[in-house]
């Protein structure tokens, strides 16, 4: 696993462990790293525990939306 995770979105470097391990982005307040599957088996899986509220519910709404863009 790489030390430190860059957002694909707007390129921010991050070299938090959290942010590196669930593909989060600060800037963009998004799990800009994770496809739709990733962030769904996060979500489904409860890995989120780990993460803060905010960003559990962020995820939740991130996969919502997703999910209705791919549908849409
Ligand atoms: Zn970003």
């Amino acid at each position: 696993m790489p030390s430190t995770y860059t957002c694909p979105a707007c390129g921010q470097v991050s070299l938090h462990p959290m942010d590196v391990k669930f593909g989060w982005c600060s800037r963009c307040e998004a799990f800009s790293g994770l496809d739709d599957e990733q962030l769904a088996s996060l979500v489904d899986g409860q890995e989120l525990a780990e993460v803060s509220l905010n960003r559990q519910r962020q995820a939740v709404r991130e996969l919502a939306q997703r999910r209705l863009r791919r549908q849409g």
